[in-house]
């Protein structure tokens, strides 16, 4: 599979490329040249398949002439192995054709192991396969930092160092990352705010002489490789609940757009979605753009749904790409003029096409926490904030009664316990596995928000492996 930018100027890639590239050249992200189809009887003999099995016939188009077949195979069942839940993404009734598809069985709990865990892998497998090694660097207000941390610890071709503000991020989270003590992990305790933390990575990255001399490389949500993972779900939720033979609905609590727009590359591929219904919380960007067509960014507001305060949704850039007939340069052109103004118009045909498959609905945290506790009350399913609002989405949306509709529960409840026990009085505890999270020994160093001081650490600590 070759892979082609939203904004039509880099180089065409193959997975491998685009794996440890992320972000194109050209500024845009990287999108495969055509979408592998699926017939229905394709489709049909996924049913019954362990989830692995299922996740790797997915995906095995999209690594094509970079991954070989039974490489791919090997890689996938490490990846989900130690997930909980034997089902690895379990659904659960919670109404009359109504479903929680559950992705927090994962090592730290977020749906974002999903991808990343096989992520972790797949660099790990191309590195080494060409001889060569990655220093990856990221900040982190919280979750994303500890599913990527699970993902690099021990891998043989990665070393990873992950900025946090001191003191900023919640016990549970700062845990999750502090007490991995693996030797190719490191945790910089950043004396300043969040904001801090992404200026010094982004400065860093910026260093393109630092970059070269470190092989710095990242995990973001952009990355190709993140979205292409999370299609597996869609596929292992549909086919359980009838598909093809019935067309199935779903709804995303979303952020950055890498969730959903899996669920947009699964209907390309053949699965029939009806329906992709986005939540949002007061950061609600793309609930206002599929209401007005208009995308205009907004200050980020802090709220219970921390992983969703976001101001532009990166992944966005690849529906437009689509709906511009794949057209890169109407994409460069429109980013250009969002960049400009903070704000953009999409042609109306390409607006009123989103709409045909997409709608958003918004959720404040008054309004995430009566949802929370009523989904309790009503059906014993207790769901994070996250959850709550991917779930509420699905319920105000217009949809067909007789189309199941799977809301996809992004965190587990003891995420986030605070917001929890607000909503419903009860405090979720933590999963077996991490039961003993707050006795374990933690590790981490303390730095000044300084760019050269982190850079002299990184130097340090990742340059030991080169020498
Ligand atoms: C990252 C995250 C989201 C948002 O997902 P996107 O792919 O960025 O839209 C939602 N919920 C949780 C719990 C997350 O960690």
């Amino acid at each position: 599979m070759k892979y082609v930018s939203t904004r039509g100027q880099a180089p065409v890639l193959g997975f491998d490329d685009v794996l440890l590239a992320g972000l194109a050249r050209d500024g845009g992200l990287y999108v495969p040249e055509h979408w592998p189809a699926f017939s229905a009887a394709e489709i049909r003999a996924l049913r019954g398949l362990p989830y692995d099995r299922l996740a790797a016939r997915v995906m095995a188009p999209f690594v094509a002439g970079s991954v070989c077949a039974g490489r791919l195979d090997e890689l996938v069942t490490q990846s989900y192995a130690g997930f909980t839940h034997p089902a690895v993404a379990p659904l659960k009734q919670i109404g009359h054709n109504q479903w929680v598809c559950e992705l927090f069985h994962g090592p730290t709990l977020a749906f974002k192991d999903y991808a990343l865990q096989l992520v972790g892998r797949l660099f790990d497998h191309v590195l080494t396969a060409r001889g060569q090694r990655v220093t990856i660097v990221g900040a982190t207000s919280g979750d994303t930092g500890s599913a990527a941390i699970e993902a690099c610890r021990d891998r043989a071709a990665v070393d990873i160092v992950i900025l946090h503000p001191e003191g900023r991020t919640s016990e549970v989270q700062r845990r999750q990352m502090t007490t991995i003590l693996s030797g190719n992990v490191r945790n910089l305790a950043v004396a300043g705010t969040f904001d801090d933390c992404q200026d010094i990575v982004k400065a860093l990255f910026n260093d393109l002489a630092f970059r070269d001399e470190l092989s710095l490389s990242a995990v973001n949500s952009i990355n190709w490789a993140r979205v292409m993972a999370q299609v597996a779900y869609y596929f292992a939720a549909a086919v359980a609940l009838g598909a093809p033979d019935v067309p199935v609905s779903f709804s995303v609590p979303t952020g950055n757009f890498g969730n959903v727009f899996a669920g947009y590359v699964a209907r390309q591929m053949g699965l029939p979605i009806e329906r992709l219904v986005v939540g949002s919380n007061s950061n609600d960007i793309l609930t206002r753009f599929f209401e007005g067509g208009v995308m205009k960014a907004d200050g980020v507001v802090p709220t219970l749904s921390p992983s969703m305060d976001i101001q532009v949704s990166s992944n966005f850039e690849r529906l437009m790409f689509e709906t511009l007939g794949r057209d890169g340069q109407a994409v460069e052109r429109l980013m250009g003029e969002f960049r400009a103004h903070g704000a953009v118009a999409m042609p109306q045909g390409a607006w009123t096409a989103m709409r045909t498959l997409f709608e958003g609905h918004r959720f404040d945290d008054e309004a995430t926490l009566a949802l929370m506790k009523s989904f309790a009350q009503s059906t014993g399913e207790v769901l994070d904030p996250h959850s709550a609002i991917g779930a509420g989405a699905g319920l105000k949306a217009r949809l067909k009664p007789e189309t199941p509709l799977v809301a996809l529960a992004t965190a587990h409840p003891a995420k986030f316990p605070d917001a929890v026990e607000r909503a419903t009085g009860h405090r979720p505890a933590l999963p077996p596995h991490l039961a003993d999270l707050f006795q374990r020994p933690e590790r981490f160093d303390t730095i000044a928000a300084d760019i050269g001081a982190v850079r002299d650490y990184v130097r340090a600590f990742a340059g030991r492996s080169r020498a």
